[in-house]
Formats: structure tokens, C-alpha cells, sequence
């Protein structure tokens, strides 16, 4: 599409915009009484006017029916694991039965990794992102050392070449070759957080598996942002959590994927607790822990049951809207964005946008690298009402979010931008 650096053009868009229904059924923050440009949904996702209902329900359910609306509430809490199983299946790509929704990302990373993070002597290497979130490196550090190795030794970490912000494909399949003879597990980000590079999920999958080793997948800033093929792409293992794109609100209940193949695989070492033991006897309280199939074989407790309310309310949006033409609208949108940047005149001289142009080597987010003055650029953005993150050392992170953000906003934002740089 030809693009025009117009507030007309960015509403012909708007008008046209097939999703546009979809931002009313959003709660928009405000700055001084105004609506504020809300660019951070990638940090923490908007709250979903229907979140409200889902999450009374249950509420009343629990006021009128105490320790009974575990089986005669409306959605009965003892399956409620069972409910957005569906919605998340349909954005990671997967069954139904390889997906479940439960604790929190970290604590996800740490279970998953206790069955798929079996080193041995000759292999024990992981491979995987340079700079990649810190819970995830204090996670990998932490199961290294639990293993007994010296994490300087095991844990490789990819950087981009001289001169370059984001990793190669070709260097990730390079590095996972060379190392094929003592790696056991490959783990990258879906987006990485910081530059918003979308890695190549399928190829990194192939080449770990022709390695010899396992592939999992952080999907943080990727569920609900592109459109993921988890299971077509053999991936073994992902996790996520469901606050930022998901709209799940802070703190959400996180999920994990386990491919379809290690469903039955139940001499897979795991830490066990009662909710992943076999549906049937799990009430029998009896000695031996058989884990049910699939996914749910990981789950530890009992389902928490408001939190998962608040991601049902956001998944059902999800469902309405459909993930590919999300991303449709998303490839347009940050498109926009990243035309109206380049529009400015100071791309290279006072900023570099250090995510990849190639639209499937990214999410909706670019990461505006500030060459000077960033945190002063980012305080008049904010004083201006834009609510987007600061990222040490020097990154401005915008994701403009299909659902709910609009071409006029971003067109507004690029505004107040270009405005700052002067
Ligand atoms: C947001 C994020 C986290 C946060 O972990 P929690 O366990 O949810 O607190 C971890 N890793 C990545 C890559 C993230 O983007």
C-alpha cells in the first residue's frame, strides 16, 4: 500500500479498518482527562470491558454457592483449566490438548525445562538469544547449576554481527550445527522484548532437531501478536505468559504448549502435583502419581479461577476478531508507523529503528533505538500523553496493538515524535 503522511490518509485507514468495532470493547487509560496514545501493549495489555462480567460471575457463583460451585456453577471450577483451552490453542497454533493454561511464565520455563533440559556429560549445551529477558536468563542459569555445570560453559548466547541490532537466521542455524554434538537444547524468544525481532520458530526448530537436541520457545511478546504455528512447526516445548498482548490483566495466568508427541511420554521426569494426575483418581488422593496426557500432565494445583475468568473474557475477543486478520491489520499498522518514522528525516542521525523492516521478521512492535537525548525525547513524548516504554540503555518501545489502537493514533504519535526530535 501506498502510504500518505496525512491525519486525512491515517483516518481513511480507520474508516476502512475491518476491526475498528474492536477497540470499544476496550477500557482506553487517560492522561489529564484525555484518551492517551497507548502504545505499551505489549507490556501490559488493555483491560476488555467484558472482563468485568466474566469476572462477576464467578464471583457470585462463589458468593451464592461457596465450596459447591466446584461442580454446579456456571463454568464449574474443576474444569475450568478446560475452558480456554480452545482460545489458546487457536493462537499458539496447537490442539487442544497441547496447550493449558497455568501458574506464571518463569515458573513455566523452570517446570518445562525440568522435563526437556536433561543434560548429560557429552550433552549439555544450551543455545540462545544474547540479551534475551532477564528472567529467562536467571532461569537458564539456575537449571544449569542445578545440573552441576558451569553456566560460562553451557549457556551460548547469539549476538548480531559487528554493526547489526538483530540475529541472523542463517547465524542461529550456523551456531546450532556447530555445536551439534554436545547441545541439548535450543530456546529462543518468539519476539525478543527488546529489539522485536520475531524469530524463525520453524527453521530453529529444524535445526535444533537435526542437532539432536531440544527446541522450546519463550512466546512472551509473540501470543497474541503473530500468528503461531507451534504445532505444524514441531516446536517441543513454549510458555508464555497472558498480561501484555493477551489482555489478561497484570498478573495473569500464563500457559505452556507441549507438543503433541511427548503427550504420552510419562517417564518424562517432571515435578508432579495433584491437578496434572489422572483426572479420575485425582480425588482418591492415592500414592503414585499418574500424569494425565498432554499438557494438562504438567499442571501442579488447582485452577485459579479469577485470573483464568479475565483471560476467558480476552480470549473470546480474540476468537471474535481471528488471528489472521489481526495480523493483517497489524502488518498495515506498524507498516504505518514505520513509514511515518522514516518520514521525520532523522532516521540515522538522532534515531535508528533497530527491528527488522522484513514484515515476518517482526511483531507490532518497533524498538526506536535513540542515538541522544532518548530519556528527554521520552519525556516529552509522555508529557504529550503517549504512554510507551523506556527500555536501558536507550530504547523507545512502541507496539501498536491491532485490536485496539488506531492509524490515527499512530499517526498523532509520529507527530509528537517528530516534534520532540526538533
Ligand atoms: C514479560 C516477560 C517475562 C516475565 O516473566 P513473569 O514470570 O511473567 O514475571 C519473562 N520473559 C519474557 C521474555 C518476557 O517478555
Amino acid at each position: 500500500m501506498q502510504f500518505e503522511n496525512t491525519l486525512a490518509f491515517a483516518r481513511t485507514l480507520d474508516r476502512t479498518d475491518p476491526l475498528k468495532k474492536f477497540r470499544a470493547l476496550f477500557h482506553l487509560p487517560k492522561v489529564k482527562g484525555k484518551t492517551a496514545l497507548y502504545f505499551t501493549g505489549n507490556s501490559l495489555g488493555l483491560q476488555p470491558k467484558s472482563t468485568r462480567q466474566f469476572l462477576t460471575e464467578e464471583l457470585t457463583d462463589w458468593a451464592q454457592l461457596g465450596v459447591e460451585g466446584h461442580l454446579h456453577s456456571k463454568r464449574p471450577w474443576l474444569y475450568y483449566h478446560k475452558f480456554t483451552k480452545k482460545g489458546l490453542a487457536l493462537l499458539a497454533g496447537a490442539k487442544p490438548a497441547e496447550v493449558v493454561a497455568m501458574n506464571h511464565l518463569t515458573v513455566n520455563l523452570h517446570l518445562l525445562m525440568v522435563s526437556f533440559y536433561r543434560p548429560t556429560k557429552s550433552r549439555f549445551k544450551i543455545i540462545t538469544e544474547a540479551g534475551a529477558f532477564s528472567s529467562d536468563q536467571y532461569a537458564l542459569e539456575s537449571q544449569v547449576k542445578f545440573h552441576g555445570f558451569d553456566p560460562d560453559k553451557t549457556i551460548i548466547e547469539l549476538n548480531p554481527r559487528k554493526h547489526e541490532y538483530t540475529v541472523r537466521t542463517e547465524d542461529i542455524l550456523s551456531a546450532i550445527h556447530q555445536h551439534k554434538d554436545e547441545l541439548a537444547l535450543v530456546i529462543f524468544g518468539g519476539v525478543q522484548y527488546y529489539t522485536g525481532q520475531l524469530f524463525d520458530i520453524r527453521k530453529i526448530t529444524q535445526a535444533g532437531h537435526a542437532a539432536g537436541a531440544v527446541v522450546g520457545f519463550d512466546l512472551a511478546h509473540a501470543m497474541g501478536n503473530v500468528k503461531l504455528n507451534l504445532h505444524k512447526d514441531q516446536v517441543d516445548f513454549a510458555v508464555w505468559c497472558s498480561y501484555k498482548y493477551l489482555n489478561a490483566g497484570p498478573g495473569a495466568v500464563a500457559g505452556v504448549f507441549v507438543h503433541e508427541r511427548h503427550a504420552k511420554r510419562f517417564n518424562l521426569p517432571r515435578f508432579a502435583g495433584w491437578w496434572g494426575h489422572h483426572e479420575q483418581e485425582r480425588f482418591q488422593m492415592k500414592k503414585g502419581f499418574i500424569p494425565m496426557a498432554g499438557a494438562d500432565g504438567w499442571q501442579l494445583s488447582n485452577h485459579p479461577v479469577l485470573p483464568a475468568a479475565a483471560l476467558l473474557a480476552s480470549l473470546e475477543i480474540f476468537r471474535q476478531a481471528g488471528i489472521k486478520h489481526l495480523q493483517t491489520k497489524s502488518i498495515l499498522l506498524t507498516g504505518y508507523l514505520e513509514y511515518l518514522l522514516n518520514q521525520t528525516g532523522y532516521v540515522g542521525e538522532k534515531f535508528l529503528v533497530l527491528t527488522p523492516s522484513d514484515k515476518r521478521a517482526r511483531g507490532c512492535q518497533l524498538s526506536i533505538y535513540m542515538k541522544q537525548q532518548g530519556k528527554k525525547v521520552f519525556d516529552v513524548l509522555t508529557k504529550a500523553g503517549v504512554i510507551a516504554d523506556w527500555r536501558e540503555p536507550s530504547v523507545i518501545r512502541v507496539a501498536p496493538v491491532p485490536l485496539y489502537n488506531t492509524f490515527e493514533e499512530v499517526y498523532r504519535f509520529a507527530k509528537i515524535f517528530n516534534e520532540a526530535l526538533k
